[in-house]
């Protein structure tokens, strides 16, 4: 929400951010998170792309752009908010790949953000308003204002996407603008419905994690039979399709929680085998059915425990297994002990590995996966990636969590951080201001925002 005082010199803007409060214990409630409300005053000039023509000469502004240590305020507008099952390792106080979220702390999350005011031009040759970001230091917040930042530091913390090959748009329009050196291949994919929320989905961490995970970790064969858990999951899918239609191989299955999970995985050719895992008598048994007497020679785990059990009990000669996640224990209690597969010895009578992964390792390499992921989606390798994205508003963060938890998402879960804005209006405005190159950003008082009458309030904080 956005105010904006009688002289139009100042706008408050409301933010909200969600705070961990406790750390939960078994399964999160909602009592471990509250949700704060801030009103933040940005001076109105700061959302002017112009600003600088009327602040200081050109040759002013081109002295301040050749000193690299030239600083800017970027204030961000959060569009898209990631929600992942690390997300309940980060709540806890245990060591991890990353440190625990502070008590009292805005909860940690990948986004995409639009820049809609900055204090000065200095970082407007890579960041200009209106531009579209990836980053990690927002968290789960409607806005977030990047202090004091030079060129090569914002470069560090952001990702611009609209500059990014992957992007492809689903309007004529949006078509016209993606000029970059793999135009060829979004035109080819501008059927599907990519969009900047795929940069946490398909194009971003979960569709990386799936494509260094199998690729690299578990290194696929056509005559492979491959063997995913989490399957209908953001990853469990993307995992899926690269082993079926982009390697080839021979068979692959899934194991879901749902009868509709399922067949979604089967009718959309994801997996030649789905198996309900909470309904079938034997998990093993379903497994052996489905892998014929050679057994699995991959397996890709996202869940753990009873499935890293029962695909331990169906191993190929040689097989590997990609450690990828084990979320059926993220929410082991503490009165209550993690499980492990009592049959792990299989590993050693089958000559097998087991290799644990960690995405993040594999950084320098993901602009090229990025291509093959865009390219493999313009073939039709890739079909089914779209986002879900039932959940709008910074306020419907539990509810969203929970979903992966509970296992009533398909696909990605994405949360849309405002209800009153659809994504392809998010974009339009994005690219409406680049074209004319008049924008306001979100709020410089003109049109329907409202008037600020009342100085600004204290935070508030509410229960979720
Ligand atoms: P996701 O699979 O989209 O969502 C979670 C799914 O897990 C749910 O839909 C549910 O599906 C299943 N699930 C939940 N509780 C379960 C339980 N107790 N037992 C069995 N299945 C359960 O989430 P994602 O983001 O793609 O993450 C998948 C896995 O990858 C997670 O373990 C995550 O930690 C891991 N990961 C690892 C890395 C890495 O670098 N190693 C990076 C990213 C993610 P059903 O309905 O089928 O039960």
């Amino acid at each position: 929400m956005v105010f904006v005082n009688s002289d139009n010199s100042l706008v408050v803007r409301k933010n909200q951010r969600i705070l961990l409060v406790r750390r939960p214990d078994g399964l999160p409630r909602p009592d471990d998170f509250e949700l704060e409300e801030t009103d933040r005053v940005v001076p109105t000039i700061w959302f002017d792309p112009r600003r600088s023509s009327s602040s200081s000469s050109r040759k002013d502004r081109q002295g301040e752009r050749s000193n690299s240590n030239t600083t800017a305020d970027l204030v961000l507008e959060t569009l898209y908010v990631s929600i992942d099952p690390a997300m309940r390792g980060w709540m806890s106080s245990a060591k991890s790949y990353l440190p625990p979220v502070t008590l009292g702390s805005c909860m940690r999350a990948s986004t995409v953000s639009r820049v809609i005011a900055a204090s000065s031009d200095a970082l407007d040759a890579d960041f200009p308003i209106g531009s579209i970001v990836r980053s990690e230091i927002v968290g789960v917040q409607s806005d977030y204002v990047l202090n004091d930042c030079t060129l090569s530091k914002a470069r560090k913390l952001l990702t611009r996407l609209d500059h990014n090959t992957g992007i492809v748009r689903t309007t004529s329009t949006n078509s016209n603008r993606s000029s970059n050196s793999n135009s060829n291949s979004n035109s080819a994919a501008s059927p599907h419905k990519l969009s900047y929320a795929s940069y946490l989905g398909v194009l971003g961490t979960t569709g990386l994690t799936a494509y260094f995970g199998l690729l690299r970790v578990g290194n696929p064969q056509a005559t492979d039979t491959v063997l995913v858990s989490g399957a209908a999951g953001a990853t469990g899918s993307i995992v899926a399709q690269i082993a079926k239609h982009v390697i080839g191989c021979q068979t692959v299955i899934g194991t879901a929680g749902s009868d509709a999970k399922c067949h979604w995985l089967e009718s959309n050719g994801i997996v030649d085998v789905a198996i309900n895992y909470k309904t079938v008598p034997s998990l093993s048994k379903a497994i052996a059915r489905a892998a014929g007497k050679h057994g699995v020679n991959l397996v890709f785990d996202n869940v753990g425990s009873a499935f890293l059990e029962a695909s331990l009990s169906n191993l190929a000669s040689g097989a590997t297994i990609v450690l990828c996640g084990a979320i059926s224990q993220y929410n082991a209690s503490q009165s209550s002990t993690a499980t492990g597969p009592r049959n792990y010895m299989n590993l050693l009578v089958k000559r097998a590995t087991m290799t644990g992964f960690v995405v993040f390792d594999y950084q320098n390499e993901y602009s090229g996966a990025i291509s093959d992921m865009v390219r493999w989606i313009g073939e039709g390798k890739i079909k089914c990636y779209g986002e879900d994205m039932r959940y709008a508003g910074i306020d419907q963060f539990y509810p969203a969590l929970l979903s992966l938890f509970k296992g009533t998402n398909i696909g990605k879960v994405v949360l849309k951080a405002k209800t009153d804005e659809t994504e392809t209006e998010n974009e339009n405005k994005n690219e409406n201001e680049n074209e004319n190159g008049n924008g306001n950003g979100n709020g410089n008082g003109n049109g329907n925002n409202n008037r600020y009458e009342h100085p600004p309030s204290a935070p508030t904080r509410s229960k979720l």
